[in-house]
C-alpha cells in the first residue's frame, strides 16, 4: 500500500518518530534552484542551518552550489559533506574564536561580519596564520519582512547587523585592518517571505546605498541577499517546488548591479521544507468531552515549529481509510505548548496509525532536543528504504 508519495509498507518498517526526506523531490528542488540561478546570474549558498543531516547535506553538494553556514560546526560540517570551501560564507553575531579559527583553516570564500569587534579579532586571528580574510558587512536595511516577528531580522531593532549610518565608516575600518579585505555587502531581512514583493523595498535600499557609495568612491564586488524565500505549508503537494523563478526575477528586476558585481543568496527553508516529513505513530485516542486527541509518539521536541512560531503543518493520517474526523494532534511532552494542531480532520484514528507531518525538512529535525530524556528522532532519505 502506498499513499501519495509515501511508501507505507517500507515506513511501517521504522521505529517511530523519524524524518522521512524525498530524495527524489530534493535532488528536483535543487535542480530548479540551480536552473533559475544561472538564468538570473545568482550565486546560490544554502543556509546549512535549516537543515544539517550528513545525507541531506551530502545531496545538496553533489550539486556544486555553496553554503551559508552560521556557526563552526556548520563550517566543519559543509566541508565533509563536499561544499567547495571557496564558496562556503559564514555569518552570525557572535562567532568565537575557535569558530573563525576553524573557517581560516578551512579558507571559506568570506565572513559575513556585524561588528567592529569581530572585525579586529578576525583581523588579529587571521594576522596570527599569516592570512587575508575576505569580508563581507552585514547591513541592517531597516525593511520589514512582513513575516512573523521571531524570524524578522531586518529591523532596527534586531541584533543584526550593522546600521546603515555606520556603513560608510566600518567599510573604512575594515580598510585599515591589515588582514581583512572588504568584498562585499549581506542582507538578510527574515524568514518564510511568501510575497515576493517584499523583497523589493530590500532592493530598492540596495541601490540607494550602492549610489551612495559609489559617489564616495567604495567599491563593492559582492552583493549578498541573503535567504527568507517562504513555502506553502497550507498544499505541499500543489507546491512541492518554491517559486525561485518568481523570486530571483523579482529580485534581478528591482535590483541594480554595478557592472562586473556578483550575486549572492542564500535559501535555506525553500530548498529543504517540503522533501521533509515527520512520520509519527499514534500511541492512544483520547476522547474528551468536547474533543478528541491524537497522542503521538514525536512531540515539540522533534519538530519545536508550532510550539515556538505558532507554524501551521499540515497532517496526515497515512494509514487509515476511514472517514475523516476531527482531531486535536498532540504529542507526550509535559508542556501545554506541545500541540501541532488543534481540530484537525484527518482520517479516522486509530492506536498504531502512521501520521505524517508534512512540510518538516526545514528547520526540523535539527532543531531536535532531548527535553524530557527522550531520544533524538531518526532520519531516513526514501533511497535508503
Ligand atoms: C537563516 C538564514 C538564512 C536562511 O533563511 P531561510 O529563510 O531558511 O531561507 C540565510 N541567511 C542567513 C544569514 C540566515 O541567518
Amino acid at each position: 500500500m502506498t499513499k501519495g508519495n509515501f511508501p507505507i509498507e517500507k515506513l511501517k518498517g521504522q521505529q517511530t518518530p523519524f524524518y522521512y526526506y524525498d530524495a527524489a523531490l530534493l535532488s528536483k528542488t535543487v535542480e530548479t534552484l540551480k536552473a533559475s540561478a544561472d538564468k538570473y546570474g545568482f550565486l546560490p549558498h544554502y543556509a546549512v542551518k535549516a537543515n544539517a543531516n550528513e545525507k541531506v547535506l551530502k545531496l545538496i553538494a553533489s550539486y556544486g552550489i555553496g553554503a551559508d553556514c552560521v556557526s563552526g560546526g556548520e563550517v566543519l560540517a559543509a566541508v565533509k559533506a563536499g561544499f567547495a570551501p571557496e564558496k562556503i560564507v559564514f555569518a552570525g553575531v557572535g562567532k568565537t574564536d575557535w569558530e573563525i579559527e576553524a573557517a581560516l583553516d578551512s579558507n571559506i570564500f568570506c565572513f559575513n561580519a556585524e561588528s567592529l569587534p569581530e572585525l579586529d579579532v578576525i583581523n588579529e586571528l587571521a594576522g596570527k596564520k599569516g592570512k587575508i580574510a575576505n569580508i563581507e558587512l552585514r547591513v541592517n536595511p531597516n525593511v520589514d519582512a512582513h513575516t512573523h516577528a521571531k524570524i524578522t531580522t531586518g529591523l532596527n531593532e534586531n541584533k543584526f547587523g550593522i546600521n546603515l549610518e555606520n556603513l560608510p565608516a566600518t567599510i573604512k575600518y575594515v580598510e585599515g585592518l591589515k588582514n581583512l579585505k572588504f568584498i562585499g555587502l549581506h542582507f538578510h531581512i527574515g524568514s518564510q517571505i511568501t510575497d515576493n514583493n517584499t523583497f523589493i523595498p530590500l532592493c530598492e535600499a540596495i541601490n540607494k546605498l550602492q549610489g551612495e557609495l559609489q559617489a564616495a568612491g567604495v567599491k563593492v564586488e559582492n552583493i549578498n541577499v541573503g535567504g527568507g524565500l517562504g513555502i506553502s505549508y497550507e498544499d505541499p503537494d500543489g507546491n512541492p517546488i518554491p517559486d525561485f523563478e518568481g523570486y530571483m526575477s523579482t529580485i534581478s528586476k528591482h535590483l541594480q548591479l554595478l557592472p562586473g558585481q556578483k550575486l549572492h543568496c542564500e535559501p535555506g527553508r525553500s530548498v529543504v521544507a517540503q522533501c521533509g516529513t515527520l512520520i509519527t505513530k499514534v500511541t492512544y485516542v483520547k476522547k474528551g468531552t468536547v474533543k478528541q486527541f491524537a497522542i503521538v509518539d514525536a512531540g515539540m521536541t522533534d519538530l519545536i515549529r508550532p510550539a515556538l512560531y505558532d507554524a501551521y503543518h499540515k497532517i496526515e493520517n497515512i494509514t487509515s481509510n476511514a472517514p475523516a474526523e476531527k482531531y486535536d494532534v498532540v504529542g507526550p511532552i509535559c508542556e501545554s505548548s506541545d500541540v501541532f494542531l488543534k481540530d484537525n480532520e484527518m482520517n479516522g484514528t486509530q492506536r498504531g496509525d502512521l501520521l505524517a507531518i508534512r512540510s518538516a525538512g526545514a528547520y526540523g529535525e535539527i532543531m531536535a532536543s532531548r527535553y524530557n530524556l527522550r531520544q533524538l528522532p531518526g532520519a531516513f532519505l526514501s533511497t535508503e528504504l
